[in-house]
C-alpha cells in the first residue's frame, strides 16, 4: 500500500521546475491515509525501516528511469533517508544502480532527516562520504530544527541546505535574520539553498529577497501523485514559455 508523491521544487526567481521531492504515502484499506510521521517513527523503531527505505528508493528510481527520453528527463528527485537509516545495503544499492544507470547521481539526490547527532555515529557517517563519493548530491533536512544543526554541515558532506518551514512563515523568532544568515552562508560554502513550506506570495517574496535560490511549499502545489505532477509541469512550463 505504501507509494510515493512528488512535490515540485522550484528555481525561485524564474518559477522553472527543478525536481521534486519524493514522499512517502500510506494508505491503509481499513484505517485510511498514515502519515509519513507516524508509520517512519514506528518502522524506524524495529527492523521494518530497511525494506520499507528500500522500498521507497526503488519506487523513485523506477520513475526517474520512466522520465528517461520524456520531457521529465531533467528533473532531480529528492529521496528522504534518516541518517540513523543509512544501511550498507543502501549504500550498495545505490553503487549497483550507478552501472545501470550512469546518469542516476544527476537525478536523485538524498535528503538526509534526523542528522542531528550523527557526528558521533562514525559507521553512518562513513556510509555517507561513500554515497557523496558516489556522486550523488546530499541535502540536509529541517535546518534550523532540532534535527540538524551547523555541526552536522562540518561533518558531512553536504551539498544543499534545506531550511525548515518555522522560518519560511517569518512566525518563529529572528526567522528573517536567520533566513538571510542561512542562504548567505550557503552561497559563501557553494551550497544550494531552498527553502520548505512556502504557502503564500509573501513567504515567496521574502524567501527570494533574503536570497534563498530554490523552494517547495503550497503555494506552488503539495505532493501529488505522478500523473497529476506531470499535468502540472506541463501546465507550469505553458505559462513560463
Ligand atoms: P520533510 O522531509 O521535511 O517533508 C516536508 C513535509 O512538509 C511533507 O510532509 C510535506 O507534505 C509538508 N509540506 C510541504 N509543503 C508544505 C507547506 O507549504 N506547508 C506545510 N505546513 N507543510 C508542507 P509529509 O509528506 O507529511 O512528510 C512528513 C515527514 O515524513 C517528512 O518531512 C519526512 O521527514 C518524513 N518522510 C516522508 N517520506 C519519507 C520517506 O520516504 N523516508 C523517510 N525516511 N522519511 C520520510
Ligand atoms: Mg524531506
Ligand atoms: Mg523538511
Amino acid at each position: 500500500h505504501i507509494t510515493v508523491a512528488y512535490q515540485p521544487q522550484v528555481e525561485l526567481k524564474t518559477g522553472r521546475v527543478v525536481g521534486a521531492e519524493a514522499l512517502a504515502r500510506w494508505q491503509h484499506p481499513d484505517i485510511g491515509n498514515v502519515p509519513p510521521n507516524e508509520f517512519i517513527r514506528i518502522a524506524e523503531r524495529s527492523d521494518q525501516i530497511l525494506w520499507l527505505s528500500h522500498s521507497i528508493l526503488d519506487l523513485v528510481v523506477e520513475q526517474l528511469v520512466a522520465w528517461r527520453d520524456t520531457p521529465f528527463a531533467d528533473i532531480s528527485l529528492s529521496y528522504n533517508l534518516s541518517a540513523h537509516s543509512v544501511d550498507p545495503s543502501i549504500v550498495t544499492k545505490l553503487r549497483d544502480l550507478i552501472a545501470t544507470y550512469p546518469w542516476l547521481p544527476d537525478r536523485l539526490k538524498i535528503e538526509l532527516t534526523e542528522s542531528a547527532d550523527i557526528m558521533s555515529h562514525t559507521n553512518e557517517l562513513e556510509r555517507l562520504e561513500d554515497i557523496s563519493d558516489l556522486g550523488y548530491c546530499l541535502s540536509i533536512d529541517d535546518f534550523g530544527t532540532g534535527y540538524a544543526s551547523f555541526e552536522a554541515i562540518w561533518h558531512l558532506p553536504i551539498q544543499e541546505v534545506k531550511i525548515d518551514r518555522m522560518y519560511v512563515s517569518g512566525k518563529a523568532k529572528d526567522s528573517t535574520s536567520f533566513l538571510r544568515a542561512v542562504s548567505r552562508f550557503a552561497s559563501e560554502q557553494k551550497l544550494t539553498s531552498l527553502a520548505e513550506g512556502i504557502e503564500t506570495k509573501q513567504d515567496l517574496e521574502r524567501i527570494i529577497a533574503e536570497g534563498v535560490e530554490l523552494g517547495q511549499g503550497y503555494y506552488y502545489a503539495p505532493a501529488l501523485d505522478a500523473t497529476t505532477f506531470e499535468a502540472w509541469v506541463n501546465d507550469k512550463r505553458g505559462h513560463l514559455a
